[in-house]
């Protein structure tokens, strides 16, 4: 005798048998058909192909609540059938299940080429002529079996590829020393806000913030110390980042950027202030150290209500330009154009 595959020898040993009861695994088979002696045949050639439930159902209504509530694996479908007729179960299940697909395999007493192109048509995805010889069924099962757990695997794919993707890009965006959005994601951000804050004509505040003489705190404490205070900006950052859309972002080595949408330039102002008080309060320095030079900041503010005219380029100058001046006005205090005010003055200059 020649060699086989198991499968093959199974099947021969079983005159049309399928090679063993549980070798589709977990299965459920919806049969729909009026004929009660063909239904009860169906189901015992399926049950006997390993199919681990069978349900049944004699016309198109009880179909349909059947799949909605037992979502089987793949349907069994009579095309005549009293009432509404196989080809409008179809359809029916098709729209039941948007997004997904459940193999469905026409019946039919007629070998006839219009039935098959109209089931197709309707939503099917194979077809058996009624009466159906039990080696043809466990053929067609195993074949839609092998289809359902290849679109399966697709499905959990694609999801783990999407998850991944998500998580490269957070990983793209993120600076990796104190975990804020980095200038690219910052870019995007602040693309996206404006066009939203047009749109919405909602007013828009973007920060641009610097270390004061960070290189001679960096002299004085060491690259390392340094490393550690940026972290700890990084965080009070964040942590003043309270509301939803509110960004804070490492634009380059000790400078930072915040995005705040829906912030008008009083409320800007008002953040800086608070933002200046908590710098203050933290009193940041590396631990241990005796020395009492301490950590302060500057920031350029700019605040409008975009246009068409408006892009994060010039909301970016204008940030800059206003930080320069906060630099040039003796550090430590933010300064807006728009309120021709600082933090420090806390009057019109
Ligand atoms: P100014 O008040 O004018 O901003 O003075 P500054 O010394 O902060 O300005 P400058 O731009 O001349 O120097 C910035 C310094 O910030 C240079 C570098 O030593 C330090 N720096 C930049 N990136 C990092 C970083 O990732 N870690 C540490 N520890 N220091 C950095
Ligand atoms: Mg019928
Ligand atoms: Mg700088
Ligand atoms: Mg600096």
């Amino acid at each position: 005798m020649t060699a086989l595959p198991p499968t093959a020898l199974a099947i021969e040993a079983t005159g049309a048998r399928l090679s063993s009861p549980n070798s589709l695994g977990p299965f459920s088979v919806l049969v729909v058909e009026d004929q009660a002696v063909m239904r009860a045949a169906l189901v015992a050639e399926l049950r006997q192909a390993g199919v681990t439930q069978v349900l049944e159902a004699e016309n198109g209504r009880a179909a349909l609540a059947l799949f909605r509530s037992e979502r089987p694996d793949m349907v069994l479908l009579d095309i005549r059938l009293p009432g509404e007729d196989g080809y409008w179960v179809a359809r029916q299940l098709r729209e039941a299940e948007p997004g997904e697909w459940t193999p469905i395999i026409f019946l039919s007493g007629l070998d006839n080429d219009l039935d098959v192109w109209r089931g197709i048509e309707a939503g099917g995805d194979d077809y058996l002529v009624k009466p159906v010889k039990p080696i043809v069924l466990v053929a067609k099962l195993r074949a839609m079996r092998r289809l359902l757990d290849m679109r399966r695997r697709l499905v959990t794919v694609s999801a783990e590829l999407h998850l991944a993707n998500q998580k490269l890009n957070e990983m793209v965006e993120l600076d990796a020393l104190t975990g804020l959005v980095n200038r690219r994601g910052m870019d995007r951000i602040l693309h996206a806000e404006i066009a939203a804050a047009q749109r919405e004509s909602k007013p828009l505040t973007l920060m641009l913030c610097d270390l004061d003489h960070f290189k001679h705190f960096n002299d004085t404490y060491g690259h390392v110390q340094g490393d550690e205070c940026l972290k700890q900006i990084g965080r009070l950052l964040r942590e003043v980042s309270v509301r939803p859309r509110d960004i804070a972002a490492r634009y380059g080595g000790e400078e930072f950027a915040l995005i705040l949408p829906n912030t008008p330039r009083s409320g800007a102002m008002t953040f800086a202030r608070a933002l200046g008080q908590m710098l203050k309060f933290l009193k940041i320095r590396p631990p241990g150290t005796d020395k009492d030079l301490l950590l302060t900041l500057s920031g350029g503010i700019t605040t409008c209500i975009p246009d068409a005219n408006t892009s994060a380029e010039s909301m970016l100058m204008r940030a800059d330009a206003a930080l320069y001046a906060a630099k040039s006005q003796g550090r430590n205090r933010f300064f807006s154009f728009e309120m021709q005010m600082d933090t420090i003055e806390q009057r019109q200059l």
